[in-house]
């Protein structure tokens, strides 16, 4: 028979499967010889197994492990558990591999009954003490095990009391716990103790616990691990108290401790939101040797764990213990400085560090704020910055409303007094969650960090009436629906809707960035072709651009026009509708360069069909007609020719350039002329890589490139300078990919043009598989939309075959992809794998990219 329960000492960090994420730090601790108060841990597979039997009991032989290993802490401890001159007293903890806050509650102070008070009582010689903690057994028990609100209970009285005015309390407590419950409250501590452990091990399966699995995708059959423990007590004397420490700032990584407390508090008073706590600097002052070995063992922790940690402790008497200690939650920002600052402190190396960032970080920590004009005149309240962000919405004062109003496409603020577990999906669909009560340790403050949605809390200027739906401040009050604009960063409240701002890149992500290209295979390009994107590109941090659309340069209306032109009229004009845009290109051509400078831009060839460039509209037509001086029917006849039953499979691309070859080498010569001024301007050499797409034979790349080095060697002969250049090719047709180590031959650089290619390997047109692909990817037909992640055994065999097949041909041969997947971190590891040199994608995709290309390569 395995083994169900371990002492702290058997245990280690590694064992989370077996002992649950709290039971394994636990153990880890008291090897580390750090003050843990002694303990066991009831192991997840103990839970499994009782979850599993119809009967749901506790076996036999767990039972009988318990009791050896109470009779071990009363060795231990010189105490006896549930009778005696010196009660035992024990706390009970759940704990699952995944911590899952306020999922599943912990029961303290049990042990005592209408005896063992007593004797607690006589030996502290603290009566008020003594029966404070037999209140909350008897509350907890309550709320725990059968769930009825401890606030049926009232509050504890905190103020000295006779032995017989306690006595009324606790018959009382007993009578609200008979009628709520239905039955006795255990006198025998052994039956309060396995109920206490089959509660927790049912509680594996609440709602709120299925709940908050589901959100954050944790697997249903892990079972949560028991630990129990004795108990120390903070709310012993004035000289004790508990309370939370992180090793760094959880909001803005910032080194140093930090965190909260109280005096004269047991248990969970500070995660409760009930009494406010202290600043842990308060007990820099008030207890400073407690204070120093505190940070001392935070620090040890720390550097053991190689991870920021948040560690929860409890003084007795003056004496610290340390009750539970973890990789603390915290914000991305937050997560991005500390992983940083471990590399540079030396805690960890490069690769850790780079393995510690993920793409929902940067997302979060590139993202908006307010502009600045637009504050303080209409701050309503303030209150603590607890998760940064900035979010505008309309008021939900319930969780149940904030779903409900988020289904109808509404953006939703959630503002409550404090939130619990019951509030957990109302707050997954919010923009931000405002509470008016709570510390930065609240149930609120902890969640929020952990979605990484924008919160501020205790706000104590507002009041909150939850079930007349509405709250007041100063001098207003708000309603359902009202808008506010809430700052997670500064914790001001907005009344209305502040203009949100682009966020700043950091300079710390910049730097982590950096660190992925050192370790990076593969380069990250842009897809940009205005001087703003390229510019913006370069910011993100592009090594080049891998794909300039020439098709969005004719778009503004006079060039519009001359392509127009170009298209629908003959002979002279349409020599002057190109020398026109020739010019006009040639000065696009001059800005990219003088932007770039060497930095490598793969310029596209014209690529759509012409009639994208003609209205269909007979009316508009005939108004291009009279624009252009043309015939109007001739006009109209023209653009009917152009009109295609297929216009993705038309006339396009390389087809186009070679019916019009006039088009590419009117673009080719603008490059060139740009390159060749830009080269001699800058004292620079310009390469100029021009890439033509829809490549599907080698004799139709072959002519299309041999008429554009004609133009080029023309004016090289005209202006006597000369320039190295490329000519390459879109990959983006599944022949082109059969025929790849022929193409080599004569192109001298492959692009993946990823959508295409997807499409056309699939059949699928990519502008009218929304209709069906939903439906393909619910039955499970297709694991996803292969537009977002690349198809890996059809469309990725072809890349493979396509890269290898051309690199073997040609080994200067450069290839990139330059599709939407270009930029998807699934589609990059997987990119990985073949001879790719370099990935490009739009420039708000680049910072993921960058990652995810490190992460690949690692
Ligand atoms: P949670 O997972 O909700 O944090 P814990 O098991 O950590 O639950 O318990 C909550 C709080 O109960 C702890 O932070 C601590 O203050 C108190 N507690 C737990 N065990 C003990 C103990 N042995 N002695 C004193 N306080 C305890
Ligand atoms: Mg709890
Ligand atoms: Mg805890």
């Amino acid at each position: 028979m395995a083994k169900l329960t371990y002492r702290f000492h058997e245990g280690k960090k590694e064992w989370k499967d077996l002992l649950g994420g709290k039971g394994a730090n636990l153990c880890e601790m008291k090897n580390l010889n750090l003050p843990v108060p002694n303990g066991f841990v009831i192991s997840t597979e103990a839970c499994r197994n009782y979850l599993i039997q119809e009967t749901k009991s506790l076996s036999g032989s767990l039972v009988e492990e318990i009791i050896f290993q109470i009779k071990e802490l009363e060795m231990l401890s010189s105490k006896t558990f549930g009778i005696g001159v010196n009660p035992l007293l024990l706390s009970v903890r759940s704990g699952a591999k995944y911590s899952m806050p306020g999922m599943m509650d912990t029961i303290l102070n049990l042990g005592l009954n209408d005896k063992t008070v007593h004797a607690l009582s006589k030996i502290t010689g603290n009566r008020d003490f003594a029966f404070q903690c037999y209140c909350r057994l008897i509350q907890m028990f309550a709320d725990v095990v059968y769930n009825v609100a401890t606030t049926n209970f009232g509050t504890i009285p905190t103020e000295t009391k006779t032995e017989a005015e306690w006595k009324v309390i606790i018959t009382n407590y007993q009578k609200i716990f008979a009628t709520m419950t239905g039955r006795k409250f255990p006198q025998d501590a052994y039956e309060q103790l396995l109920i206490a452990v089959e509660a927790v091990f049912s509680s594996w399966n609440n709602q709120r616990a299925k709940v908050y699995r589901r959100i954050h995708g944790i697997p249903d059959n892990l079972g949560t691990a028991v630990t129990i423990q004795q108990m120390v007590f903070g709310n012993y004397s004035a000289e004790s108290g508990t309370g939370v420490m992180f090793t760094r700032n959880p909001a803005t990584g910032e080194k140093g401790v930090y965190g909260e407390y109280l005096l004269q508090a047991q248990g969970e008073d500070i995660v409760a939101g009930i009494r406010t706590p202290e600043s842990i600097s308060g007990l820099q002052e008030a207890m400073p040797q407690v204070y120093d070995e505190l940070t001392k063992i935070a620090n040890q922790l720390e550097k053991h764990y190689c991870d920021m940690q948040d560690v929860e402790f409890t003084i007795e008497a003056g004496k610290l213990y340390m009750l539970q200690t973890r990789n603390g939650k915290r914000t991305p920002q937050a997560a991005v400085a500390i992983a940083y600052d471990l590399m540079t402190e030396g805690l960890i190396s490069e690769e850790t560090l780079i393995a510690r960032i993920d793409e929902e970080m940067i997302g979060q920590l590139l993202h908006p704020t307010f502009t600045d004009e637009a504050k303080i005149e209409t701050v309503i309240v303030r209150g603590l910055p607890a998760s940064p962000g900035a979010a505008v919405g309309q008021i939900a004062f319930t969780a149940e409303a904030a779903k409900e109003m988020s289904r109808k496409g509404k953006k939703v603020i959630l503002v409550r007094n404090e939130t619990s577990p019951e509030d957990i999906e109302g707050m997954s669909v919010s923009e931000a969650i405002v509470t008016a009560r709570g510390g930065m340790t609240s149930h609120a403050a902890v969640v929020a960090r952990g979605m990484g949605v924008c919160c501020v809390v205790g706000c104590e200027n507002l009041q909150v009436d939850e079930e007349k739906e509405m709250a007041s401040f100063v001098d207003g009050i708000l309603q359902t629906g009202d808008f506010i604009s809430v700052d997670g960063s500064s914790g001001r409240i907005y009344l209305g809707k502040l203009t949100l701002n682009e966020a700043e890149t950091s300079e710390v992500l910049e730097k982590i960035l950096k660190i992925c290209d050192d370790h990076a295979a593969m380069s990250v390009y842009g897809n940009a072709e205005t001087p703003r994107d390229i510019k913006e590109a370069l910011l993100k941090g592009a090594k080049g651009i891998g794909l300039a659309r020439t098709e969005h340069m004719f778009f503004q209306a006079d060039r519009l026009k001359m392509m127009r032109q170009l298209i629908l009229a003959e002979g002279s004009r349409v020599d002057e509708a190109l020398a026109y845009l020739k010019e006009k290109q040639k000065n696009d051509f001059r800005q990219i360069y003088q932007i770039l400078g060497e930095l490598p831009c793969t310029i596209r060839l014209l690529d759509p069909p012409l009639h994208e460039f003609l209205p269909q509209d007979r009316q508009e037509l005939r108004g291009i007609a009279q624009e252009l001086n043309l015939n109007s029917h001739s006009v109209i006849a023209k653009a009917k020719s152009l009109a295609e039953v297929n216009p993705m499979l038309g006339l396009r691309g390389v087809r186009l350039g070679i019916i019009r070859p006039e088009i590419y080498q009117m673009q080719v010569a603008a490059i060139i002329e740009a390159a060749l001024e830009v080269s001699k301007e800058e004292e620079i050499t310009v390469i100029p890589h021009i890439m033509i797409p829809l490549v599907g034979t080698i004799k139709e790349f072959s002519m299309a490139k041999d008429s554009c080095v004609e133009i080029i060697n023309d004016l090289f002969e005209k202006t006597k300078m000369r320039l190295p250049f490329e000519i390459g090719t879109m990959i983006e047709i599944p022949r082109a990919c059969l025929i790849a180590n022929q193409l080599a031959q004569v192109a001298d650089f492959f692009s993946f043009g990823t959508n295409d290619l997807t499409q056309l390997t699939y059949g699928y047109s990519r502008d009218d598989a929304h209709k069906f692909l939903p439906t393909y990817t619910h039955h499970e037909i297709l694991p996803n939309d292969p537009f977002q992640h690349l198809d890996q055994e059809g469309v990725g065999e072809l890349m493979r075959m396509a890269s290898e097949m051309g690199k073997q041909e040609k080994k200067s041969l450069s290839v990139g992809v330059c599709g939407e997947v270009g930029g998807d971190p699934v589609s990059i590891s997987f990119i990985q794998t073949l001879p790719v040199d370099y990935v490009s994608c739009s420039p708000y995709r680049i910072p993921n990219a960058r990652l995810a290309c490190a992460k690949a390569a690692i």
